[in-house]
């Protein structure tokens, strides 16, 4: 199957039907369509492939709030800092990403070299292995991620109170999509003709959980899987929808989406968490996004039993984060991209995550092209 989608015959038969359609849609809109992929996945996926400069002229993509890195608030960011710097007696525990993420003054990466103790897990099971086989040490794992990572941290916490651990807790900075979403197409600033919807988190949710974005704003949308002929398709029946003049959520994706996603995992979700409001970068406060522990796991909950309060986090000085992940403006339109802002010296979230929409183009694109031109032509 795999291999199937990754012919390259496929990928160029797609493509002669996708840059016509595109012509057309620019035609009747007055200008190249835009779509947002709303996946930091996507975001890599369509950066490697090269498909963004295959379309341009045509159409253009651009990134959405869909690194769970890049849209957690930098209050969340100085918080965790603040924790690895003021409990060396702690065990940070985190995915990758998030050890070279700027917070205000410091990072997790600068308060490891100052003594603080900070762990790379792979998954937050890992964690919980770890945290069994150091009874001493008491294991913090952050939770970042959305829908696709929630329920593996729920069920860390169900593991953790099988094996009655008392030394594991989980700081939880899980959002949810489909409500930032609402928020994001509410704003009449917003030039997007179409979303490409993000498989991974509705193998969880569903398809149907994201109806609302053609029902309610009348906007295409498209879930679609991570390989390049996947994503052309996902444009591909965009396209065909804003020819047509029809806006509805299409499932591109499935293999491995469902009308109404993975029960089990949303019981999971739901059991151990509650919705709360929760600051995004970029978007400020979003009602009942957040996913906090229910109070019921309390003993397992790091805001619980290692509350932390940091002054003001402003956003880092010049950098621009907040406007990408919107779609407002992209990577290279940063007065600081290439410049001041690298992956060896990043500013924002957005060029440090392996997800990221900055670092994403300056790895895959700008390096190859040298230039700062617009993305998408
Ligand atoms: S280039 Fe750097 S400073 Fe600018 S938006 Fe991206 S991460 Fe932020």
């Amino acid at each position: 199957m795999l291999n199937k989608l990754r012919d390259p015959e496929l990928g160029k038969r797609i493509l002669s039907k996708l840059v016509p359609l595109a012509r057309e849609a620019a035609r009747l809109l007055g200008r190249p369509a835009i779509f947002m992929e709303v996946c930091g996945t996507h975001t890599m996926a369509i950066a490697r492939s090269g498909l963004r400069s295959l379309l341009a002229g045509s159409l253009e993509l651009r990134s959405g709030p869909g690194c769970p890195v890049c849209v957690t608030d930098q209050g969340d960011i100085d918080k965790v800092i603040a924790l690895a710097a003021a409990r060396h007696d702690l065990v940070i525990g985190t995915f990758g990403d998030m050890l070279r993420v700027p917070g205000t003054n410091s990072s997790l990466e600068q308060e490891r070299a100052r003594g603080a103790r900070v762990e790379i897990f792979y998954s937050p099971a890992e964690a919980v292995t770890f945290a069994a086989g150091h009874p001493r040490d008491e294991v913090v794992f952050l939770g970042v991620g959305f829908e696709t990572t929630a329920p593996a941290v729920a069920l860390s916490v169900a593991a953790a109170r099988s094996r009655d651990l008392k030394n594991y807790s989980v700081l939880s900075f899980h959002k949810t999509v489909p409500t930032v979403l609402e928020i994001l197409l509410s704003d009449p600033e917003l030039k997007i003709d179409g979303l490409i919807l993000p498989g991974h988190v509705c193998t969880v949710t569903g398809r149907k959980a994201f109806d609302f974005v053609s029902t309610k704003f009348n906007v295409p949308a498209v879930v679609a899987g991570f390989e390049p002929v996947d994503l052309m398709e996902a444009a591909y029946l965009l396209l065909k929808q804003i020819v047509s003049g029809r806006a509805e959520t299409v499932n591109g994706y499935p293999r491995l989406v469902r009308e109404e996603g993975n029960n089990k995992a949303k019981e999971i979700m739901k059991e151990y968490f509650k919705p709360v409001d929760v600051q995004w970068r970029g978007f400020g406060m979003v009602p009942q996004s957040g996913l906090a522990l229910q109070e019921r796991f309390s003993l397992y909950d790091a805001a619980v039993k290692f509350p932390v309060e940091v002054s003001e986090s402003p956003p880092p000085r010049g950098c621009a984060c907040g406007d990408v992940l919107k779609g407002k403006i992209v990577s290279s339109d940063c007065p600081l991209f290439a410049r001041k802002c690298t992956p060896l010296q990043p500013v924002g979230p957005c060029m440090v995550s392996t997800e990221g929409a900055c670092a994403a183009y300056y790895q895959y694109e700008w390096s190859k092209t040298g230039s700062r031109g617009n993305i998408g032509g």
